[in-house]
């Protein structure tokens, strides 16, 4: 029987629908134009785009000049990549253009799809960014779809880490350019450390497209990008508190697994306050309750944590006496990511390796809030309807479902569940057996790098030849993912290694015909490409028959959109294929949400060892678990957003405020108002509203004049006049104070003069805005630690954030007019000097930032530091044509790069 939602969608369709059929008649415009680009000569398609670009500028709407672009695009995509572009291509170039996320499922061609809309964008010549999940695919994409651009008359480039500036610079001057998410947001952080407009790399945020945007907007948007420097050392603290961590018992706290946070309890508080009190930590007579142990309840909480949370194996490794954390949703590890607020180093403590220096934060920022800078986003992926409230809520992101080219001919089988892990894997490993032993290739996916490990053992003991897929390098992870289709070929994958680069049956043609022309380049390359492709075509069709892509999971994660990426790599293009779900009351969906009532099932069946429980009410039930957990991981990222989004709105002001004063020319204006500013506090403060001369502290008051405007004026006097009030003073502290600034002007002459104003400005608030960072974060701490008193964490953080900026704004003008009041003309070797280390200076401080993120970016990309030519876990991340840095002289695929 079918539901009345069921009945009313047949007859009127769903919402997305109705979009893509809205969208249609745009698409048979563009179909329509074919024949006339079709005759089109390859100069005149670049002189389209020439007339297109003018009518632009001329104020014609991109949507008006979408169908012709398209048109345009589709015939240079055709004619340099050999690619018709689809309708449903065109259609998500449509929505992405349209500030959507288009659903585009893996193998559609979402490279392709971006194209246009990158192209349409491009036209107004404002810079469209590209944005990709890793260095690899930024670089695979520019240069294949700079193809296409360059056909069109469009410059491209590509942003990596570690680029020269000016090489930088230019790349983001293209019209389009290729990066990955970290390297635009570190791009943008270091930008806004720079005292030069024109050392500035990123000309803007006009329109960003985001492929793989759930990984980037959802699954990497929980830790915000971070350029930092090392503090002073306390690694003494962390070893006392962690040897403190083993005589807690269970009454002194609550864990709660669910929601990774641990509380202590009152008992556990009492015991603390003795322990810490013991150590000298806490002063007696203090207890946890008070500011004063803000810092130290903190670190208590955060090795607590790092005891009971974080397992090792699982969430970090300890490797070359370095703790480093496995991403969750990958199974990668992080190099170079760190844990905040001190809870890095606490695991450090734990495992018992060097403790690294804190870092304070020099400038950070979310996924986020960065995205949020671009006037246009779109975005693309496989697998974002389940997330589609998210996109909507935080970024204003319509997700819409783009059909399927061909349509999908993959069978999803029911979940099976087992009682033990134990059996479930050698389920798995049965079923790979069978499937191998037609041909038909396996993927094989799992949750973490332990248990790719267990089941490849497995494998292995079971005769079966397999590759692993974990913690390695993005281009050999896509080469052996291109080649996961091949016939019986059995890959063990954690969720999403080699996610951008899609699974062919029967291998891939491209990769081949490359590698076949290395090998001998004379041979004719269309020679070459047709032999290929007839083996190819051999092969393609044995593993068809055999089934297509068979995808075995080996457990559900806790979100669905991570099991459906996994789903995807099967069926790609209307090609056949399975996909199965092996679990077991053992796992850890099961375990924290599992219903009791499906254990009691299983009893009651009385499973015989070996046997599963396979029916749709299992997955039904698995999915709700799943939608709980994703709800919460929502707010819990929600939350940190809502805290972020404080800082953020600062962090807009400070960074306009440093454009500004980049740009302009005099800044005279404003250190005037400044020193107006101060005058007004220094009256407010000495010459209290509705008080008398004879209340007034004249002597502080004169102080303080000579300390903050370097004045030596008779204020005592002037306070002892008849009928003088607030307003007789400003007048007169202006003017002497104008006076004082005159004089220096004159001195130093007006151009050096403007210059050192504009030098100190930036130093100031640079100085200023840094230490102000670290208060929030020591706030951040405080405020969660207030909600035992129920108060609400966000709202006084926001309070005490607001009231500390201003603080910071008033002690940056007072620093300002202090030092501006105290510099002195000097000799013209003297100014020299000072001209040079304040140039010095700035370099230094760019260089350490720059230093950072390079830093952050490259471990994020590469692998272990100090290379050993006997060690590939020391190699990073070599080219395939580049020679194996093992020294064989071969080129790197050609040896260790291999794949077999
Ligand atoms: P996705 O990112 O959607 O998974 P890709 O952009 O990586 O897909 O493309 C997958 C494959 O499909 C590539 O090998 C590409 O050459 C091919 N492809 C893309 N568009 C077309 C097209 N219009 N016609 C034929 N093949 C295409
Ligand atoms: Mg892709």
């Amino acid at each position: 029987m079918l539901g009345i939602g069921t009945i009313a969608k047949k007859v009127f369709g769903t919402p997305n629908d109705r979009k893509i059929k809205a969208t249609r008649p745009l698409v048979a415009r563009i179909n329509a134009l074919e024949p006339e680009f079709e005759k089109l000569s390859d100069d005149e398609i670049k002189a389209r785009t020439a007339e297109l670009a003018k009518r632009a500028d001329g104020g014609e709407s991109l949507d008006d000049l979408l169908p012709e672009a398209f048109a345009n695009c589709r015939e240079a995509a055709r004619r340099t990549l050999g690619l018709r572009a689809f309708d449903t291509q065109l259609l998500g170039g449509i929505f992405l253009h349209q500030g959507n996320i288009a659903e585009q499922k893996t193998g559609e061609g979402k490279t392709l799809t971006a194209t246009f809309a990158a192209y349409l964008n491009g036209l107004t010549h404002k810079g469209v960014h590209v944005v990709t999940v890793n260095e690899y695919l930024a670089k695979r994409d520019a240069e294949w779809m700079g193809k296409v651009f360059g056909a069109l008359g469009l410059t491209t480039g590509v942003a990596y880490s570690g680029m020269p500036e000016d090489q930088k610079r230019a790349a983001y001057a293209c019209d389009i350019t290729y990066a990955t998410n970290n390297e635009l947001g570190f791009d943008y952080l270091r930008d806004n450390m720079k005292s030069n407009l024109s050392d500035m790399l990123q000309r803007g945020h006009n329109f960003a497209i985001v492929d793989e945007v759930d990984s980037i907007l959802i699954d990497e948007a929980r830790t915000p990008l971070i350029i930092s420097g090392p503090s002073q050392d306390r690694s003494e603290m962390y070893q006392i508190i962690d040897a403190l961590i083993p005589s807690l018992t269970d009454e002194h706290y609550e864990l709660d697994e669910k929601t990774r946070n641990v509380t202590f309890t009152d008992e556990g508080n009492e015991f603390l306050e003795e322990q810490l009190r013991a150590r000298e930590l806490i002063e007696e007579g203090m207890t946890l309750y008070d500011p004063e142990s803000t810092t130290i309840v903190h670190h208590v909480n955060q090795g607590l944590r790092a005891h009971k949370l974080f397992q090792r194996d699982k969430d970090y490794i300890v490797r070359d006496g370095a703790v480093t954390l496995i991403d969750e949703f990958t199974g990668r590890m992080m190099p170079g990511r760190r844990l905040s607020d001190g809870l890095h180093q606490a695991i450090e403590a734990k495992e018992g390796v060097d403790i690294q220096p804190e870092n304070v934060t020099l400038a950070s920022v979310t996924f986020q809030n960065y995205f949020r800078l671009y006037d246009k986003l779109g975005g693309m992926t496989g697998t974002a309807l389940t997330e589609a409230e998210e996109f909507a809520e935080i970024y204003g992101l319509g997700v819409v479902e783009v059909p399927t080219n061909v349509p999908i001919a993959r069978v999803d089988e029911d979940d099976a569940v087992y009682r033990t892990a134990r059996e479930k894997y050698e389920a798995m490993i049965e079923r790979v057996k069978e499937a191998h032993a037609k041909g038909q290739p396996c993927l094989v996916g799992t949750t973490s790098i332990e248990k790719s490990e267990q089941l490849s053992a497995m494998l292995t003991a079971a005769g079966i030849e397999h590759n692993v897929l974990n913690a390695r390098q993005h281009e050999q992870e896509a080469q052996i993912i291109a080649e996961a289709g091949k016939l019986g070929a059995v890959t063990i994958a954690t969720n999403m290694a080699g996610r951008g680069t899609d699974i062919q049956l029967g291998g891939n043609v491209e990769l081949k015909v490359l590698d076949a022309l290395d090998a001998d380049p004379e041979a004719d390359p269309a020679n070459i490409r047709a032999q290929i492709e007839a083996q190819h075509a051999e092969e393609k069709q044995k593993v068809l028959e055999a089934g297509g892509l068979y995808v075995l999971a080996s457990e559900r994660h806790e979100s669905r959109r991570i099991d459906n990426q996994l789903r995807g790599r099967s069926g790609r293009q209307g090609d056949p294929g399975r996909t199965s779900f092996f679990l077991s009351l053992e796992d850890d969906l099961m375990r924290i949400f599992g219903s009791e009532r499906l254990e009691k099932v299983l009893t009651t069946l009385g499973l015989k060892d070996g046997e599963a429980i396979v029916h749709p009410w299992v997955n039904k039930s698995l999915e709700r678990a799943q939608a709980k957990v994703e709800g919460r991981n929502f707010d819990i990222r929600k939350q940190l957003l809502k805290f972020d989004d404080v800082m953020n709105e600062q962090r807009k002001v400070i960074f306009g405020q440093r454009r500004e004063i980049m740009e302009a020319d005099n800044l005279n204006e404003i250190v005037t108002d400044m020193r107006e500013q101060v005058i007004d506090d220094l009256i407010d403060t000495y010459m209290p509203p509705k008080t008398y001369a004879d209340q007034w502290d004249t002597q502080g008051f004169y102080a303080a004049v000579i300390e903050q405007l370097n004045v030596d004026v008779p204020i005592i006097a002037w306070c002892e006049e008849d009928g003088v009030d607030d307003e007789v003073i400003r007048e007169r502290l202006m003017k002497a104070t104008d006076e004082l600034m005159a004089k220096k002007a004159e001195a130093f002459g007006e151009e050096n003069m403007r210059n050192i104003e504009k030098q100190l400005l930036l130093q100031a608030i640079d100085t200023k805005w840094r230490d102000h960072l670290l208060t929030l974060e020591h706030l951040r701490s405080v405020v969660g630690f207030r909600s035992y008193a129920q108060r609400d964490p966000l709202n006084e953080y926001k309070n005490e954030a607001f009231q500390l900026f201003e603080t910071m704004l008033d002690s940056l003008r007072q620093d300002v007019t202090q030092k501006l009041g105290q510099i002195q003309p000097m000799s013209e070797e003297q100014r020299r000097e000072m001209m040079q280390e304040m140039a010095a200076r700035q370099a230094a401080m760019q260089a350490a930032a720059s230093e950072a993120a390079d830093e952050a970016s490259e471990q994020a990309e590469a692998a272990a530091p100090g290379f050993d030519e006997n060690d590939p876990s020391t190699w990073g991340n070599p080219g395939r044509n580049d020679p194996c840095p093992c020294g064989s002289g071969k080129k790197f695929k050609h040896c260790h790069g291999q794949i077999t």
